[in-house]
């Protein structure tokens, strides 16, 4: 079916940030399958992890004990404030399961009928029914009415807008039963959250009992800097969900809880696939690697970089670019508005030899494999600056 606009280029092969298209061309990767490819294409230790594990057992139903499932749980549990964990197989799946955690706890613990769930506006939380109506982007609603019930918006890092819906959805009494979050709003243009806005946010849940859930699936498991997006806000959510980066590749998603807020009961929720020996066996190679190469502490200083060099260039080049931001590894170059959109330099980029992604219509994204050097970074840039170049050229300019 025709639901992807697709460039006109055949991904055959991959190392590490490389990928060569059909006709042996070569891309420096900085979108690494959108912030999935955490250790690079045809990585070593994920070639030898699920070698191991096909030999041994490829998927059984989640009817009974799965070691390798277990095993990723008790690696997150660790390792973030979450106690329990539920896995499923995308994005949006692991988000439906935390908008079904939240209406029961709304249910359960604040005694509502009717329960509501605040989300951001610009925010992305996937594409089935119940998480494409969190997202709160009109264009990806129209021509799906009617949406699921209850879902409030209101604008990303504003508090006094927060604090006013809050205030209007519980005029009478208990009606919120979670506020869903991106730590930072990835698709929606590589908008990191503000820490004050998220405190704030934070204290008013917790006066209230309203459940805090933060969507790290693009940002989550060190892409950031840190392990989880959270880390960078200082503020602990009451369930993350995670997908992308998690399983380097192998489609995983998953819903991590705190104990105080798990709700889900034997048989309220399940998935087939979901947490299968291979998929997990994909995410405890990525929790190795991401450990033994001190991976988030690579992409923080890399992003750094990225950062730098990416803010250089719209010094340079002011008529076509504003600047840069973004965390650790999910960055984003700012263009001029009146000057080319970010698609058109994704396909100036393309030609080349450097594969990047818009994040709405005026941001440049960067979610490289976290194994991405310095010297890479420099030749993105080198690419990026042709590109540019090759835009305005092309592009006649609005002043
Ligand atoms: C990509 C993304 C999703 C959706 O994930 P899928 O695996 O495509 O369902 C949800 N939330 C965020 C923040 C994302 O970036």
């Amino acid at each position: 079916m025709a639901t992807y606009g697709r460039f006109p280029i055949e991904l055959v092969r991959g190392r590490g940030v490389w990928v060569w298209d059909s006709t042996g061309k070569r891309y420096l990767d900085c979108v690494a399958g959108i912030a999935v490819c955490t250790l690079g294409h045809s990585s070593r230790a994920l070639r030898r992890g699920l070698t191991d594990q096909l030999r041994k057992l490829q998927h059984v139903s989640n009817l009974y004990r799965i070691p390798e499932q277990e095993r990723l749980a008790a690696w997150i549990t660790a390792n973030s404030c979450a106690d329990k964990v539920f896995f499923c197989n995308s994005g949006a799946e692991a988000n439906e399961a935390a908008i079904k955690l939240a209406r029961k706890h709304g249910h359960a613990v604040r005694g509502i009928e009717n329960p509501v769930i605040l989300t951001a506006q610009a925010s992305f939380h996937g594409r089935t029914l119940a998480a494409v109506t969190a997202t709160g982007q009109p264009k990806y609603h129209e021509g799906f009415e009617p949406m699921v019930q209850g879902f409030r918006y209101f604008p990303y890092n504003d508090t006094a807008a927060f604090e006013a819906l809050l205030a209007e959805c519980e005029a009478e009494g208990p009606r919120v039963a979670a506020v869903l979050l991106e730590p930072l709003q990835g698709e929606g243009g590589v908008n990191p959250g503000n820490p004050a806005f998220f405190k704030r946010v934070r204290e008013l849940c917790s006066e209230r009992s309203i459940l805090l859930i933060f969507d790290e699936v693009q940002v989550g498991v060190g892409r950031s800097g840190c392990l989880w997006g959270y880390q960078k806000l200082g503020v602990e959510p009451d369930a993350l969900t995670l997908a992308k980066g998690l399983g380097g590749g192998v489609p995983i998603g998953a819903l991590a809880v705190k104990a105080t807020a798990d709700q889900l009961r034997a048989g309220e929720h399940a998935s087939t696939f979901g947490g299968n020996p291979l998929s997990c066996r994909a995410g405890l190679v990525v929790a190795e690697e991401l450990a033994r190469r001190n991976l988030p502490a690579h992409a923080e200083a890399m992003g750094v970089l990225l950062q730098n060099q990416l803010a250089d260039l719209a010094t340079r080049h002011p008529e076509l670019a504003e600047g840069a931001r973004g965390w650790g590894l999910l960055q984003g170059l700012v263009l001029q508005p009146g000057g080319p959109s970010a698609i058109e330099v994704v396909k100036a980029a393309m030609a080349e030899g450097l594969l990047l992604v818009p994040a709405g219509a005026q941001v440049v994204r960067f979610v490289p494999p976290l194994t991405i050097k310095p010297r890479h970074i420099r030749e993105a840039i080198r690419r990026l600056e042709r590109a540019l170049l090759a835009c305005r050229t092309t592009t006649p300019s609005a002043t």
